[in-house]
């Protein structure tokens, strides 16, 4: 069994208190290893690493050593995928094949991508009305960032953090979920042998209330990226408070997936399929709630059925495994309660509702997809983020209706549009209220695009060019080139 440290200053280390937990396997309860439970000193002793670094040699890098280290890393963690591939999958639970192909072949471009982008992060030069005097902004790192990442893509959305972080010239300190420790672990030893200097990364593993709280809270953190759900985020925004520091969030979602009459058929069957069950649904953009235009509503709902009930469910090791495990027991019971839910309310099971019949993965936690049909925008089912292989159908008369049960939510992720009429399309693009909107596709992403959230989605933009100005702060600057003194006495 493998044992996980916490990684402080490029050293891995205990945590200070001795304490460790066990890691365990979601598609058969096993436990695959044990793994430091850090706590506040852990922290601090991090955060203090991070700041010498900062002070230090990897705040004294240039751009172009900054990309040869993040390239490197990137290399070499795309040269242990199916290490990292295999950990992952005992972690999450997801198939074999999503972890090889997506989760760590996405980890690495994007980790390449900020490594092309080390110097992108440009001021500007801004006209003022006087010639005697010039000024310019300046993009300057914050100095230490606090990171604190979900368990759904545990790699990809730590490479989201340390990337950006480190691409314009933080350290981080950053926390992964505690079910799901493991490649945030590995990650370190890829940066280790890159050459990134002592400090610059550190992971402390450990309960969120107490790690997550500490990290936030610590007075050399001066900006933290939290990536989870809308309830952890709001504590997070509050405790930002107590030293005042930037946040940006990425939080939860229900986006609606809208097919209109004039979709394709079979291209806005394949986008709801693969638009709800990418990571077994346990995706924050997944298009959960697929509104319908009535006419071919029932049509609509018996080919996604069709499809759903026809998948893999398997051990999530079987390279023909579709969809593997739910990620922990808490979460497949929370998956079942809102099943049962929907059903009280009126919905009905078009597809899945239930665990499959494979004696084999009776020790695991795996739901089969699920359809439910007969749902209105108002059933929990519907409002509430399931976080699992359940999609809601709704139908919609047309597209001023769509429009207003989609934007009938809390949150604003993301939406999905299938038309094939161009200018339904940019209306339907203005007129949905999230940070991003597929039009004939979905769950797409690239390390180019911004990915920001709205409403109670989150605040600020990660990803993209934008996403890497978040990790800096905006200075400006005004010179006198006049040689003259001020005029004042
Ligand atoms: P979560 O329960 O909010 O946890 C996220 C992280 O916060 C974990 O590392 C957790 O630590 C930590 N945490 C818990 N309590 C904390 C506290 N009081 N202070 C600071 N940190 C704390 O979310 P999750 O269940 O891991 O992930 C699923 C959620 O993430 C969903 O809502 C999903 O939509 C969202 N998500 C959003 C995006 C996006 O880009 N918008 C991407 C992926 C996931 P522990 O693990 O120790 O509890």
């Amino acid at each position: 069994m493998r044992n996980f440290q916490l990684f402080i200053d490029g050293e891995f280390c205990p945590a200070a208190s001795g304490e460790t937990y066990e890691s365990i396997n979601p598609a058969n309860q096993q436990v695959v290893a044990t793994v430091a439970k850090g706590g506040a000193q852990d922290v601090r002793r991090a955060c203090e690493a991070a700041q010498r670094a900062f002070d230090g040699d990897w705040g004294a890098m240039t751009c172009a050593e900054r990309s040869a280290i993040l390239a490197q890393a990137a290399d070499l963690i795309e040269e242990r995928t199916d290490e990292f591939a295999e950990l992952e999958t005992l972690d999450v639970g997801k198939p074999i094949t999503e972890s090889t192909g997506i989760d760590v072949g996405a980890a690495v471009n994007y980790l390449r991508w900020y490594a092309s982008v080390t110097d992108a992060a440009v001021g500007e030069t801004i006209p003022i009305p006087n010639g005697a005097q010039v000024d310019f902004s300046l993009r300057d790192p914050y100095g230490v960032v606090g990171g604190i990442a979900p368990w759904n893509f545990p790699l990809f959305l730590a490479m989201l953090k340390i990337g950006p972080a480190l691409a314009v010239g933080n350290s981080i300190v950053l926390k992964p979920a505690s079910i799901t420790p493991m490649t945030t672990s590995l990650v370190c030893e890829c940066f280790a042998e890159a050459g990134l200097p002592a400090g610059a990364l550190n992971v402390i593993t450990g309960p969120g209330g107490v790690v997550g709280e500490a990290i936030v809270t610590d007075r050399r953190v001066q900006m933290v990226s939290f990536t989870g759900s809308t309830e952890v985020g709001r504590r997070v925004i509050e405790l930002s408070a107590h030293n005042i520091v930037d946040t940006s969030m990425e939080l939860g979602g229900k986006s609606p997936n809208i097919v209109f009459e004039d979709a394709d058929f079979d291209q806005a069957v394949a986008g709801a399929v693969f638009g709800l069950l990418l990571n077994n649904g346990q995706n924050c953009i997944a298009g959960t709630r697929l509104l319908v235009q009535r006419g071919i509503y029932d049509d609509i709902c018996a080919a996604v059925a069709e499809k759903l009930d026809s998948l893999i469910v398997g051990d999530p090791m079987d390279p023909d495994t579709q969809l593997g495990a739910i990620v922990s027991e808490e979460q497949f019971e929370k998956i079942m309660h809102y099943v049962r839910a929907g059903e009280e309310a009126g919905a009905t099971i078009a597809a899945g509702g239930n665990v499959p019949d494979d004696p084999e993965l009776a020790d695991g936690w795996f739901v089969r997809p699920t359809l439910l049909t007969d749902c209105s925008n108002e059933m929990s089912v519907s409002c509430d983020e399931i976080f699992g292989p359940v999609l809601v159908a709704i139908p919609f008369e047309d597209e001023a209706d769509a429009v207003e049960i989609a934007n009938d939510t809390i949150y604003g992720l993301g939406s999905g549009v299938f038309t094939t009429d161009a200018d339904r399309a940019r209306r339907m693009a203005a007129a949905l209220q999230s940070g991003t909107v597929y039009i004939n596709t979905y769950n797409q992403v690239y390390p180019q695009s911004p990915f920001p959230g709205w409403k109670q989605s989150g605040t600020g933009v990660e990803r993209g060019f934008e996403g890497l100005l978040t990790y800096t702060r905006f200075k400006n600057v005004i010179q006198d080139i006049s040689g003259e003194s001020i005029g004042w006495f």
